[in-house]
C-alpha cells in the first residue's frame, strides 16, 4: 500500500502497519472540521462550501446531512457537557448546539467588531473556549460569505466561562488548528499565512499556557509541504496534523516521526471509536478513517 512512512522507530508503535486507510463518505467539496460524539457513536464533518454537516454513523456505517444551512461551519469539538461546539464563517460565531437542540452563540463578538470567520475550537478542562479566527470566511463568497474584517488582525481569543472574550495570541498571520497539550500547558496553534503572503513557512507554535494567558511561542514544527489547517494530540502528546495529501505525526519534542499517505488533500482529523483509536479524516471531498496503535486525547 505504501501508506506509511516511518521517520523514526517511534512512530511504529503508534500505527498498526497492516491497517489501510479506508473511504468512508465522498461527495462533499471541502470536508473539515471531524469531530466524534461518544455517546452516539456518530461523528459530524463540516463541508464548508455546501453551507452543511454531515453525520457518519459508526454503528450502521450510514452517512446523512446533519444540519443545513449551518452558518458555515468549519471546526466542531465537543465540550466538558458533550455539548458540540462550533465556528461558523458566514454565521461569524462560535456557537454551541444545547442538550435540547437549540443553538446558542458563545462569542461573535471582540471589542464590540464582529469576529473575522472562526476557523477552529477546543474547549479547556477549566470550561473556557479557545478559538482561532483568520480570515477564510469573509476573503470570498466560497467558503462563506464575502466581507471585510472589522477587527483588521487575526487573533487567537478566549472565551472565559462568564463570556468575556480576549485576545490570547495577537502573532500570528492566519492562525488556524490549534489544540492543548495532554496536561494543557502548551497550546499549539497552526500558522497558514501562505495563503496571504507568500514565502511564509507552515508552522506549528506551541504557546505555554499561563492561567488565562499564553506566554512567548517557540517554533515547533515547520512543514515541508501542504498546511497544518486541523491536528489533534493523542494521549502521549504526540501531534497528529494535516500536511497536504497526508497526516504527518510529531513527537513532543518536535520530531517528525511519519506520515499516512491519503488521496486527497487533508484538511483535519479528530480521534474516536469507541477505543478513542480511530483517526477519522476530513479530506478535501470524502472522509476517511484508519486505526491506530495509540489512543486520541
Ligand atoms: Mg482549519
Amino acid at each position: 500500500m505504501g501508506t506509511y512512512e516511518i521517520h523514526d522507530h517511534r512512530f511504529r508503535a503508534l500505527i498498526a502497519g497492516h491497517e489501510d486507510v479506508v473511504k468512508l463518505a465522498g461527495g462533499c467539496r471541502w470536508s473539515e472540521g471531524p469531530v466524534y460524539v461518544p455517546a452516539g457513536r456518530y461523528l459530524v464533518w463540516s463541508d464548508i462550501p455546501n453551507d452543511r454537516m454531515m453525520r457518519y454513523d459508526e454503528t450502521d456505517d450510514s452517512v446523512s446531512v446533519f444540519r443545513q444551512p449551518c452558518g458555515h461551519a468549519n471546526g466542531n469539538t465537543i465540550d466538558r457537557e458533550g455539548r458540540m461546539v462550533s465556528c461558523e464563517h458566514s454565521g461569524r460565531r462560535v456557537s454551541r448546539t444545547e442538550h435540547d437542540g437549540s443553538i446558542s452563540v458563545i462569542a461573535d463578538r471582540f471589542e464590540g467588531k464582529r469576529l473575522n470567520s472562526p476557523n477552529d475550537v477546543v474547549v479547556k478542562s477549566d470550561g473556557s473556549v479557545w478559538f482561532s479566527d483568520p480570515t477564510y470566511g469573509i476573503d470570498s463568497d466560497y467558503e462563506g460569505r464575502a466581507a471585510t474584517s472589522e477587527i483588521g488582525a487575526c487573533n487567537v481569543y478566549r472565551v472565559d466561562p462568564s463570556g468575556a472574550v480576549t485576545a490570547v495570541a495577537t502573532d500570528r498571520v492566519r492562525p488556524n488548528g490549534l489544540a492543548f497539550s495532554p496536561d494543557e500547558s502548551i497550546l499549539y496553534v497552526a500558522d497558514t499565512g501562505f495563503t496571504h503572503v507568500p514565502g511564509l513557512p507552515r508552522t506549528i507554535h506551541a504557546y505555554p499556557v499561563a492561567g488565562d494567558t499564553l506566554g512567548e511561542p517557540q517554533l515547533f514544527a515547520t512543514l515541508a509541504t501542504g498546511a497544518s489547517d486541523g491536528f489533534r494530540l493523542d494521549v502521549r502528546g504526540n501531534v497528529w496534523t494535516s500536511a497536504g495529501s497526508a497526516i504527518f505525526c510529531y513527537a513532543p519534542d518536535g520530531t517528525h516521526l511519519g506520515s499516512i499517505a491519503l488521496p486527497e488533500t487533508v484538511a483535519n482529523l479528530c480521534f474516536g471509536g469507541p477505543m478513542r483509536n480511530r483517526l477519522f479524516i476530513a479530506a478535501r471531498t470524502s472522509l476517511y478513517s484508519v486505526h491506530l496503535q495509540v489512543r486520541g486525547l
